[in-house]
């Protein structure tokens, strides 16, 4: 069985509140959330960090903002607005090595973040 984590999320060995999934994306809630939502959206395909992307994963990544726009919706946080982040490798903050977009909203958000 693979180790990465958000693999073993994707495939319902380690529990999770799913909030999106269609055959290319899930989405599901951050176990330690910084906002009231913060959402985290995964290609369903293992790809380890932004650096291994390749051409073929454009479309992937464009549904990722798709659903990131469809739950900003339902959790009522379109108007007010919200922040879609990828972190990339360690000194960016990435711990879990599975693409990965963070949805935070439904609070003020500060720039520059930390
Ligand atoms: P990163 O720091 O890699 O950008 O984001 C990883 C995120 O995954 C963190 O915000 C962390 O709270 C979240 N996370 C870590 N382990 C789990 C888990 O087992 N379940 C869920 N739902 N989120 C997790
Ligand atoms: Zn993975």
């Amino acid at each position: 069985m693979t180790d990465c984590l958000f693999c073993k999320i994707r495939d319902g060995h380690i529990p999770s509140e799913k909030v999106y999934e269609n055959d290319d994306v899930m989405a599901f809630r951050d176990v330690n959330p910084q906002a009231p939502t913060h959402v985290l959206i995964i290609p369903n395909k293992h790809i380890p960090t932004v650096n291994d992307l390749e051409d073929e994963d454009a479309e992937v990544l464009g549904k990722m903002i798709l659903a990131a726009q469809d739950i900003a919706g339902y959790e009522g946080i379109a108007e007010e607005g919200y922040r879609l982040v990828l972190n990339c490798n360690a000194g960016a903050g990435q711990t879990v090595f599975h693409v990965h977009m963070h949805l935070l909203g439904g609070r003020a958000m500060t720039w520059p973040p930390g």
